[in-house]
């Protein structure tokens, strides 16, 4: 059986990022930019005014001076003529500052007479001037290899004109259920049937991973079934198997993969939920086989698949963050296996205090819905007090910024 640990490092060994394409900016979002974007000019490219006001040589500018207003320039124009001694330009935000000129006076401190302009207050040289280069210089690196494409990033690149950008290509993922007890979503299950919940919730998260889930269906518990959609499924980036992992007659997932020509780079992991989980690999697709428990498959999914499918896509952060926290109850289990507690945590003093989200027996799908993180609770011991310390992996992102 292998380690937890081990199980994960042979899978992230084993992957590697998909490639890269071009794509539009909005379609960036989200994405892995997979080079350095270096700013290929200043920003801003030339000294512009910071407020609405009057551009003024600010010798000039004495309290209750009087000015002359020869020039108007709204954002978007530029003008060459030069401001003179004793003399202002209207000027509007953004807009290039003219020539002659070395400061901008806000409207709200000058009363507008016409065509001039009296000063109220003391007017110092470059006041209110955004100067060419001061926010971005020419040539500084601006968004690195590896970062997440989001707001801020998006309007960097765009002010740049950054029209295509490089990003990490998203995988396909190829999702297959197997059971006969399956019905798809849609068509009422008789006795004895349930739907296929697991496709959805691996296509779910599939998506929230920032892949591309593809849908096979259901592999019939039958050797024809399981090869016609497996040799599909290998045809994706990444192939993600739900149930038929077991001992069971017929479970034939893994016989099937390695006819295909998938090498077995693992069976069964010490942890629970999750301990059939099975990793293959047919000429760099990786093969996750999961087990078919629901709360297994979302477990399993997260701890391993997810991580694997981050770093195809170019993260450099592929792991969930493991924190310290604290038991809020006390918790009992077989000693043995690392087990997953499911569990909701609330920070209380930036601490992360956890209780479990219900009963811990695998078929209880429920539990799922308030689990905000796992806790991991070591192979060896079977008793843990309320108050002690423990890691967890936070699934909430928003409750880890709260910490
Ligand atoms: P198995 O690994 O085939 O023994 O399945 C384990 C349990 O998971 C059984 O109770 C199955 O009915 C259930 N199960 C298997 N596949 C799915 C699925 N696609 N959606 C929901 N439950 C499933
Ligand atoms: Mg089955």
């Amino acid at each position: 059986m292998t380690s937890y640990e081990e199980a994960r490092r042979t899978i992230l060994d084993r992957v590697a990022p998909a490639g890269v394409e071009r794509v539009l900016l909005l379609d960036a979002v989200g994405r892995v930019i997979a080079e350095n974007f270096n700013a290929p000019k200043d920003m801003p490219r030339w000294d512009n005014s910071a407020m609405d006001g009057f551009a003024v040589r600010s010798a000039d500018c004495s309290p209750g001076a009087t000015l002359k207003v020869t020039d108007y320039i709204p954002a978007g124009v530029s003008s060459d003529d030069v401001v003179s001694s004793g003399c202002a330009a209207r000027i509007m935000t953004g807009a290039p500052i003219p020539p002659g000129a070395d400061a901008v006076v806000p409207l709200e401190e000058t009363e507008q007479g016409e065509g001039s302009v009296k000063l109220l207050h003391r007017v110092k040289k470059q006041d209110h001037i955004r100067f060419r280069g001061e926010d971005v210089a020419c040539g500084e690196p601006v968004v690195a290899k590896g970062t997440v494409l989001g707001p801020p990033q998006v309007s960097l690149l765009a002010s740049f004109a950054a029209v295509l950008v490089p990003v990490y290509r998203r995988v396909r993922v190829a999702i297959l259920s197997t059971g006969d007890e399956l019905v798809e979503l849609g068509t009422e299950p008789k006795e004895s049937e349930i739907v296929n919940s697991n496709t959805l919730a691996l296509a779910a998260a599939v998506k929230l991973c920032g892949a591309e889930p593809v849908i096979l269906g259901i592999a019939r518990d039958n050797r024809a079934s399981h090869l016609a959609l497996l040799s599909e499924g290998l045809k994706a980036d990444v192939l993600i198997t739900s149930a038929g992992v077991s001992a069971g007659d017929r479970d034939l997932v893994r016989e099937v993969l390695a006819e295909l020509g998938v090498v077995e780079q693992f069976w069964k992991i010490a942890m629970k939920p999750g301990g059939p989980t099975a990793f293959g690999l047919k000429q760099g697709v990786p093969v996750f086989s999961l087990p078919g428990n629901p709360v297994s498959t979302m477990i399993t999914f997260d701890e391993f698949v997810r991580p694997a499918l981050l770093k195809m896509m170019g993260h450099e952060k592929a792991l969930r963050r493991t924190v310290r926290g604290y038991l809020k109850e006390d918790v009992r289990k077989k000693p043995g296996k690392l087990n997953f507690l499911r569990v909701h945590v609330v920070v209380e003093d930036g601490r992360f205090l956890a209780s479990t989200s219900g009963d811990q027996n695998t078929g209880i799908l429920k539990t799922m819905l308030r689990c905000n993180a796992l806790v991991l609770l070591p192979a060896d011991r079977a008793e843990f007090r309320a108050g002690e310390e423990v890691d967890m992996h936070i699934l909430d992102q928003t409750l880890e910024m709260e910490a």
